[in-house]
């Protein structure tokens, strides 16, 4: 069944600017999405639409079950726990360590200490950095900081994990680990939505490739290709 089910999704931001244009799709539980398209054509637009983020000018969504433009404020949450949400600029809060930023997602949820704890190791030893728990994003390296990242949207055991650029920072070797960690996440059965505009990976990995430009979807494949020049 589709985790994630858009019936012709407009997007017009307050100043005018028409970001997505009647875009229907649908994204089944387990599938690897890479969500690909020229700068400003849409993409992002696109994935913040699924966590609320942004909302639709028309259209319908469901993600996870959830109705998102009939979900009550104080129901947003709960929507997000069902989401892991990755940046490309990991947005780790500075002055926690690496434990505390994925304690940080938990914490919410009402668990024990212990629990906390126990999930905090589990996540952080599943992105390889049981022994950097203590340290602060400052005192590691961006494949490191973005693997907290990654840890942190596990926290929770989401449904789909939503990435947006997640190695637009990131030298090509440091790249491919994230890479690595992703298909295993997925796997394990998760499904993954990824803008990017990585090529060599889209090339390499052969998953689901959807095309976005000027707010519409122009492609849409099984194990497709980057399909873009730059
Ligand atoms: P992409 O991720 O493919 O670069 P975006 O979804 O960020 O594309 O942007 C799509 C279009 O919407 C662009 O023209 C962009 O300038 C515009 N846009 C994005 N966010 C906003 C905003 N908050 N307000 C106004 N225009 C925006
Ligand atoms: P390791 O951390 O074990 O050295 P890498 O992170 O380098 O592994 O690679 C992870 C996966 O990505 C491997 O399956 C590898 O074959 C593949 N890979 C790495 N670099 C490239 C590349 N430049 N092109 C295609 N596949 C690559």
């Amino acid at each position: 069944c589709a985790v994630i089910e858009m019936q012709d999704v407009w997007k017009e931001y307050p100043n005018g600017t028409q970001a997505l244009n009647g875009i229907s799709v649908q994204i089944q539980k387990g599938e690897f999405v890479y969500v690909v398209g020229p700068s400003g054509a849409g993409k992002s637009t696109f994935i913040k639409l699924m966590y609320r983020e942004v909302r639709p000018t028309r259209g319908h969504i469901f993600v996870n079950g959830f109705n998102i433009e009939r979900l009550k404020d104080h129901k947003i949450p709960l929507l997000r726990r069902s989401i892991g949400v990755v940046f490309q600029d990991f947005k780790l809060l500075p002055k926690l360590t690496a434990a505390e930023n994925v304690a940080f997602a938990l914490e919410v949820i009402g668990l024990s200490h212990k629990q906390i704890r126990k999930r905090v190791r589990e996540v952080l030893t599943q992105v390889g950095l049981e022994d950097k728990m203590d340290m602060l994003p400052s005192q590691l390296s961006g494949g490191e900081q973005q693997r907290v990242a990654v840890a942190r949207s596990l926290a929770n055991n989401p449904a789909v994990i939503i990435a947006d650029e997640p190695t637009g920072n990131l030298d090509p070797d440091t790249s491919w680990g994230i890479m690595r960690l992703f298909q295993h996440i997925n796997d394990r059965g998760t499904t993954i939505v990824m803008a990017t505009h990585n090529r060599e990976i889209v090339n390499s990995m052969r998953r689901r490739v959807i095309a976005i430009e000027n707010g519409m979807i122009v492609r849409d494949e099984e194990k497709g290709y980057y399909g873009y020049d730059e």
